[in-house]
């Protein structure tokens, strides 16, 4: 009886290891940054297929794809869980595509634009140099690996908060090139002639008058338009002493120029006048030596250099 049970014990232990070593065997886990992918038989064969499959790739802009190390942990387990294709393809998810590209950068900006070709990074530059040379923007280009793909909505996005940056360099320089020809509160928006050139400046001790000039006096042709300088009112227009015919603007507050020695008088007292509006034109009138515009500009009735504001 007991032999009878020692061998069916027998039996059953040889049927179960046959089992045992049908079903299992010593297979290879493969481990990346610690965590098993998937199973495979064989280690040296597996590594053949990884270089085969990350050495190549379709994707033109991809310049190399990267994989973290793979480690090999061997263990018996059921057959059924090898599949090399599965690790592969699992593999495939742990690795970077890195990209070559051309990064255009601005200087003053942190945001770059990034592009896969030269040609393109140049024709971006190109027309963004056309756009704003007014401030003459410093691009540069910059071959770069990066991780991140480009995309034609990655290309847009960043040429837009470019532009954006870059308009608004052109603004805040034409917002200084405002204040400084702002006196008070009120914009000196043109020179009050289009031609000519200064004869005598704010300041200047010269023998035709026994004070210091108090003015700017700009040389030109018989009969060359004067504009008004500002938006403002005319206030005083006719013969005035050393000034022969003079002009006077109102500009608001406290602010006022003045034009002398005018060949004739185009403007009258009450006029609303904007910047660029003929009043009068150059003559030498007065105390005068040749056709000249004698201009000041005068704060609160003190007078102020003009040259600064209008040139
Ligand atoms: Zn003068």
């Amino acid at each position: 009886m007991i032999k009878k049970i020692i061998k069916a014990i027998v039996i059953a232990f040889l049927l179960i290891s046959i089992l045992i070593i049908a079903k299992f065997k010593t297979v290879y886990a493969v481990v990346v940054n610690d965590e098993v992918v998937g199973y495979i038989s064989n280690k040296e064969n597996f590594q053949q297929q990884i270089d085969k499959k990350f050495a190549t790739t379709e994707n033109e802009n991809v310049a190399f794809v990267t994989l973290d190390s793979v480690g090999y942990e061997k263990i018996i387990a059921s057959k059924n869980l090898v599949d090399e294709e599965q690790t592969l393809e699992n593999l495939k998810e742990n690795a970077k595509s890195v990209y070559r590209v051309y990064e255009i950068s601005y200087s003053e900006n942190e945001e770059s634009i990034y592009v896969y070709s030269m040609e393109e990074a140049e024709e971006i530059i190109q027309n963004l140099k056309e756009k704003y040379n007014e401030i003459e923007p410093n691009l540069s280009i910059q071959e770069l690996y990066v991780e991140k793909e480009v995309t034609d909505e990655s290309i847009k996005l960043a040429k837009e908060k470019v532009e954006q940056d870059l308009e608004n360099k052109i603004n805040e320089k034409k917002q200084k090139e405002i204040d400084a020809k702002t006196i008070k509160g009120v914009y000196i928006a043109c020179a009050p002639l289009s031609t000519g050139r200064i004869s005598s400046r704010y300041g200047s001790v010269e023998r035709i008058r026994d004070h210091v000039h108090q003015g700017l006096d700009i040389a030109a042709p018989y009969a060359t338009q004067i504009k008004a300088v500002a938006d403002g009112t005319v206030v005083s227009t006719g013969w005035s002493g050393g000034y022969g015919n003079l002009v006077i603007i109102d500009h608001g507050n406290g602010v006022r120029t003045y034009y002398g020695h005018c060949s004739s008088i185009t403007s009258y007292v009450g006029k609303q006048v904007k910047s660029g509006d003929i009043i009068a034109k150059v003559g030498s009138t007065g105390n005068s030596t040749g056709n000249h515009l004698h201009f000041e500009i005068r704060v609160d009735g003190n007078y102020v250099n003009p040259e600064g504001y209008i040139y």
